[in-house]
């Protein structure tokens, strides 16, 4: 195996005996051709949605195959197998949508070779083969570390684009431009002779898709559960029997919540699902009783404590313990073998786990944090944060969010967050936050100096509330006193990131460390191009950002 797509990679440099995230060579084999039979999919629906013929099952297959190989979503080679042998059916398929395309439009069909033509291997183990004969390590030494970067980051990004895209399918929310998108980019992946420029061209083309993705599960999630308003969450348990949920699927959590209504059993939020507590069509149930625990790399402690049923609705899951093996259940695309999945929506099983087990014994002392800080509620008190920024009560905006993960150096952003002075707004979003959301950051007249705007995909609240704030200055969002310092771990991270550089946002600051698959002249290039820097100290950074750095 070899993997560089996530910041934990091993050395800095890529996972090639064992995932640092627990995925096998196995899986890491099956998962990157499950990639490769996308890309086969992909060179056929292309070319027939060029002559007007699509089929959405496989636009929908394709989001589905690649968020599977998201880091931390599906860890089981047997599903994974299953995947492959559905995708050869899919592409079957989408041959069949070009050829009729073809004899309708008087034209003679393309032969097409590379990942259009791979056929599943009899069994698991040739499959793996097939897999293993994939292997990044081999691009790059065809290719040149530049390019084969280049096209990883372009995975990547489409990567976590159709984790996006399918959190906004399952919500009734498509678009037929974004499934067109998925094909292009994917068939020209699929052939070499690639450029630079053409892949940095499509990298950002990529952002401006993932823009228009975030967009629509924006308003997918609002029109659905109301938008979000600022509320108070307590986030220490109440007596009695208790479900955690984790991931990101807002409606898994809408249904749980109407499923367990009346059958005392209170319900907490785990991780990114804790924005859930402010929209108000989740906040009104009462078994609604608030978050527990923090970001997804302490799930193994904190889902072992929890005296409960745990349901992981996509990423990030992590081996689960045999302490609560029995007792975490997986829902949609993530999935861990020997770990119970529900496919159709019927959360029965979690809900019987959660019957069985202990419960909390004894409410514990309150508190609470606050979230719910959406473009929507933000906007509404604009006019207040302009005025405040005039009279000099505000002096500058911090957004300091993203991905969380494992390793010390992400202290950095917990002290950052601690040493922003009194007069600065912090806006954060995604687990990130979890390093710094239970501090008191106090106010500033009356508008919260720590703003949570949501989960990772609500970047496009924050591009939103940026946008206000540009508009209500009379200036550009690169003019504005906003400085963004991102902790970035996985491929949606990956897509926000591309999104930021097709919005010409410059002087971002990465970490904890830079993507191992963006070589030096690539770097060099986001740097000339976007000021793009990796993050040094808190004091260093501050200083910097604020123009206090000695001369
Ligand atoms: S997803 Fe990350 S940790 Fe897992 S194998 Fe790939 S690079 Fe390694
Ligand atoms: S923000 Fe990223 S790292 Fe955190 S739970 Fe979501 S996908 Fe995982």
């Amino acid at each position: 195996m070899f993997c560089f797509q996530c910041e934990q990679t091993a050395k800095g440099t890529g996972c090639t005996a064992h995932g640092v995230c627990g995925k096998d060579p196995e899986t890491a084999d099956l998962q990157d051709l499950l990639v490769y039979a996308a890309k086969g999919i992909a060179m056929y629906a292309h070319r027939a949605r060029q002559l007007g013929a699509k089929d959405r099952a496989v636009d929908v297959f394709v989001l589905e195959a690649l968020f599977s190989t998201v880091t931390n979503v599906n860890f089981d080679p047997e599903r994974l197998e299953q995947l492959l042998r559905c995708a050869h059916q899919v592409k079957e398929a989408a041959r069949q949508l070009y050829e009729q395309a073809c004899k309708k439009a008087g034209k003679q069909p393309e032969a097409l070779g590379g990942p259009a033509a791979w056929t599943p291997a009899d069994n698991t183990d040739d499959l793996i083969r097939q897999g293993e004969e994939l292997s990044i390590e081999n691009r790059i030494n065809e290719r040149g570390q530049d390019i084969a970067g280049l096209e990883e980051l372009l995975t990547y990004g489409l990567k976590g684009t159709a984790a996006y895209a399918d959190h906004a399918m399952i919500l009734g929310r498509e678009d037929d431009e974004v499934y067109a998108f998925f094909h292009e980019a994917l068939d020209y992946l699929a052939v070499d002779g690639h450029t630079v420029a053409e892949l940095l061209a499509l990298v950002l083309r990529c952002g401006e898709v993932n823009l228009k993705v975030m967009g629509s599960l924006d308003a997918a999630h609002t029109e659905t559960f109301g938008h979000p308003e600022p509320t108070s969450v307590r986030i220490t348990p109440v007596k009695g029997k208790a479900i955690l949920v984790s991931g990101h699927d807002l409606k898994d959590l809408a249904v749980l919540l109407e499923q367990t209504e009346g059958k005392g059993v209170n319900v907490y939020t785990h991780g990114e699902m804790l924005p859930a507590h402010g929209y108000p069509k989740l906040k009104k149930y009462k078994h609604l009783v608030g978050n527990y625990g923090g970001a997804w790399q302490d799930q193994r402690k904190e889902f072992d404590e929890f005296p409960g049923a745990i349901l992981m609705t996509t990423n990030c899951i992590q081996r689960p313990k045999d302490s609560y093996k029995g007792r975490i259940l997986t829902g949609g695309l993530v999935a861990w073998p020997g770990v119970t999945h529900i496919d159709d929506g019927d959360f029965a099983p979690v809900i019987e786990a959660a019957l069985s087990a202990d419960g909390f014994a004894r409410d514990e002392p309150e508190k609470s944090i606050t979230v719910g800080f959406g473009h929507h509620a933000v906007s509404s008190v604009a006019d207040k944060v302009v005025d405040a920024v005039k009279q000099g009560a505000i002096r500058h905006f911090f957004l300091i969010g993203g991905c969380d993960g494992a390793k010390p150096g992400r202290s950095y952003y917990t002290e950052l967050a601690e040493k922003v002075p009194d007069d600065c707004v912090i806006l954060t979003l995604a687990c990130g936050k979890y390093r710094f959301n239970k501090l008191n950051f106090g106010d500033i007249g009356g508008i919260p100096r720590l703003l949570d705007v949501g989960q990772c995909n609500d970047a496009y609240s924050a591009i939103q509330i940026a946008a206000s704030l540009a508009e209500a200055f009379g200036c550009g969002v690169n003019d504005l006193p906003l400085s963004l310092v991102l902790s970035w771990y996985e491929q949606k991270a990956v897509c926000i990131l591309l999104t930021l550089l097709h919005l010409g946002i410059r002087n971002m600051r990465l970490g904890p460390s830079l993507p191992a698959f963006v070589s030096p002249n690539v770097l060099k290039v986001l740097v000339d191009k976007f000021n793009i820097a990796p993050i040094s100290t808190p004091d260093a950074d501050l200083a910097t950002i604020l123009g206090t750095a000695a001369a």
